[in-house]
């Protein structure tokens, strides 16, 4: 018998569910034969991917299946998304996301400007113009996003934001903290403010839209504040050579900042119409080259974030369908799971545990042939904290640290 040498870990975001008022939840209403394959020779369990009762982020779930501790190493979502955006970020750094919105005498009338789709000129002129205290990088990310990064001595991340994230007026960073590098840092964000608005106030792309009767763009609001923390690699936590295959910045910076290769994706969109296929063409390639895949499908996530039960159920059967496309050898765990439960009754994510399964050599296969969320509370691994999976399964490698003797 041998031992499995590779691990393929699937992240359905957001796919867990609490019932309906007819008892069901999309996993359960789903038709999934390939999931329930895989059950069936695997073992199944739940999982508080944080604490009992605790609701995840996607970026503090992400890194706590991945063995993080997030207690320790995450101050916010900032750091992950700018490195998903493609910017070098580095220990220490203050990472904010942003929003290009539209703010008239000091009230925020629209956090997205219009849903305006391309701001590359006006980031441009930001990049040209700013002159902050501190150095910093800016970068524009999809539609309406971007990111800003401080850099330098004498930062901090406790201020306050700028997205006051609703219609209302406009929010001035302030210090969180009684220290100088917190009063110092909320001063930059609040000059970058004053900066940024003088710089889109005039410039021709507003100008434009104005004309055309669209909502300017003319201020960047601040969220999401976080320090770049120190990550150990993962490939030197678990010997593993990683891979990450994602669409939103958040998990792709999430697999950067802890080491793995991202490998991009045609077509991969976040949503709902995202291309699966290509995805798995990307993960059957990558398990030639890594030891750990992270598989990363969002769109769940949305339908749940929606609360349209019927998208979530259609985008899980077309995920299980894609996923049977999968070429997994016998030397490969497989591992399906979510990293939160994004109820359609809540919209938001909750603390519920999520059902997940591994399978593969190894596995002591337990009476459970279906997956979702009833089946895998009656399962053989039981109830287990996010942050053990990742020992589970380097252990089921037989990489396991001993512990004693
Ligand atoms: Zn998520
Ligand atoms: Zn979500």
């Amino acid at each position: 018998m041998c031992v499995a040498k590779k691990i393929l870990f699937v992240v359905l975001d957001g796919a867990a569910d609490r019932p309906t008022v007819a008892a069901t939840t999309p996993l359960k209403a789903a038709t999934t034969p390939f999931f329930d394959r895989l059950a069936q020779d695997g073992i199944l369990g739940i999982m508080d991917v944080i604490a009992p009762g605790t609701p995840p982020g996607s970026d503090t779930a992400h890194l706590s299946l991945l063995g993080y501790p997030v207690d320790k190493v995450y101050t916010g979502r900032g750091p992950f998304e700018a490195a998903g955006v493609g910017i070098k970020v580095r220990p220490g750094d203050i990472a904010f996301r942003g929003n290009f919105a539209t703010v008239k005498d000091g009230i925020v009338v629209d956090r997205r400007a219009g849903r305006i789709d391309d701001t590359k000129s006006l980031s441009d002129a930001i990049r040209e113009q700013l002159d902050l205290d501190c150095e910093f990088l800016f970068k524009e990310s999809a539609g309406h996003r971007a990111v800003l990064v401080l850099r330098g001595e004498g930062l901090s991340p406790k201020i306050t934001q700028t997205d006051p994230k609703h219609v209302g007026p406009f929010l001035y960073s302030k210090p969180i903290a009684k220290d100088a590098s917190a009063r110092r840092t909320a001063k930059i964000v609040n000059d970058f403010t004053r900066q940024v608005s003088l710089i889109l106030g005039n410039h021709p792309v507003n100008v434009e839209r104005s004309r055309s009767n669209l909502l300017p763009a003319n201020a960047v609001l601040l969220r999401g504040v976080g320090s770049v923390p120190h990550l150990v690699p993962f490939e030197k936590r678990t010997g593993l050579k990683a891979a990450v295959i994602a669409a939103t910045a958040l998990v792709i910076g999430i697999g950067i900042l802890t080491g793995m290769t991202y490998i991009p994706t045609k077509g991969a969109t976040g949503h709902i119409d995202s291309n699966i296929d290509e995805k798995v063409k990307n993960v059957n390639e990558a398990l030639k080259r890594h030891t750990f895949v992270l598989l990363n499908i969002k769109g769940a996530d949305e339908a749940g974030h929606d609360g349209d039960f019927n998208a979530k159920t259609h985008f899980l059967e077309r995920v299980d369908k894609a996923l049977s496309n999968l070429e997994i050898d016998d030397e490969t765990l497989v591992v399906i799971t979510a990293d939160h439960t994004t109820p359609i009754s809540l919209k938001e994510h909750s603390g519920d545990p999520v059902p997940f399964l591994i399978r593969g050599q190894g596995v002591r296969a337990d009476q459970t042939s279906v997956f979702n969320e009833y089946i895998a509370a009656t399962g053989g691994m039981d109830r287990i904290c996010g942050r053990d999976i990742m020992p589970v399964l380097t252990d089921l490698l037989g990489k396991g640290v001993k512990f004693g003797a």
